[in-house]
């Protein structure tokens, strides 16, 4: 086109395109699904709008109360880890934003989500429903106890960091199921740990050293 520019949505779309190659694809997620989810989610949409124009960059940002929308490579790798497909129900502990349950959301056949600050469970909700999503549901409260109502869950990603990982989540994996948590001390290094139950046993995989906020209790 003669003299063209680029509207808002374009510049954020090309922002997306740049943020998947530069920072996913270059560090070695490849799952097509995941790809397609981190190209499409509009990720300004969930950030405060003072960051609006800091949305795709390499890095977490905060969101108000303390917590952060994590970095979009951690996004992409814990989505990929989880293997979901459209066949897939998923437990997310920590909604924060609601970004990631919305790349979830792409990928999976459900999500479900735990908030522990109740601003920010009815923020997401509102922002993912205006968004579309219908197969996202979010609710208030500690995650720590999962949601024994849609369990089992084929997989359950938290997204903060926790001392051990909580019994009820291991409880409420499906057979063949995966877990995805960082483990370790608030503030510190933590480490990211992929669970995944095999004939009811557990097989422990440590991933990476991450960085999260403290997983709290009520
Ligand atoms: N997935 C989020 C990341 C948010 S940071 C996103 O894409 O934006 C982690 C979130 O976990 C914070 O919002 C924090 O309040 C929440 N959290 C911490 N402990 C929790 C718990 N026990 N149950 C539910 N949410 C918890």
């Amino acid at each position: 086109m003669e003299g063209s520019f680029l509207q808002l949505d374009d510049r954020n779309a090309v922002a997306r395109e740049k943020m998947v190659d530069q920072q996913i694809i270059s560090r070695g997620v490849s799952d097509q699904s995941t790809l397609k989810a981190m190209r499409k989610v509009p990720r300004h949409l969930f950030v405060p709008k003072e960051y609006e124009s800091e949305a795709y960059d390499d890095n977490p940002l905060p969101i108000g109360y303390g917590q952060t929308i994590s970095q979009p490579y951690i996004v992409a790798y814990m989505t990929e880890v989880a293997e979901p497909d459209s066949s897939k129900t998923v437990l997310e502990i920590g909604t924060g934003s609601g970004y990631q349950a919305a790349v979830l959301a792409e990928t999976a056949k459900s999500v479900y989500s735990i908030e522990i600050v109740p601003e920010l469970a009815i923020e997401s909700a509102e922002r993912l429903k205006k968004l579309g999503y219908k197969n996202i549901t979010v609710k208030y409260g500690d995650g720590y106890r999962g949601w024994r109502e849609f369990s089992p869950f084929d997989i359950i990603i938290v997204t903060a960091a926790a001392e051990q990982i909580p019994q009820p989540l291991i409880d409420q994996l499906a057979e063949n199921g995966r877990l995805v948590i960082p483990v370790g001390t608030p503030l510190a290094v933590q480490e990211l740990i992929l669970l995944i139950k095999k004939d009811g046993k557990i097989e422990k995989r440590r991933l990476a050293f991450v960085r999260f906020v403290p997983f709290k209790r009520l």
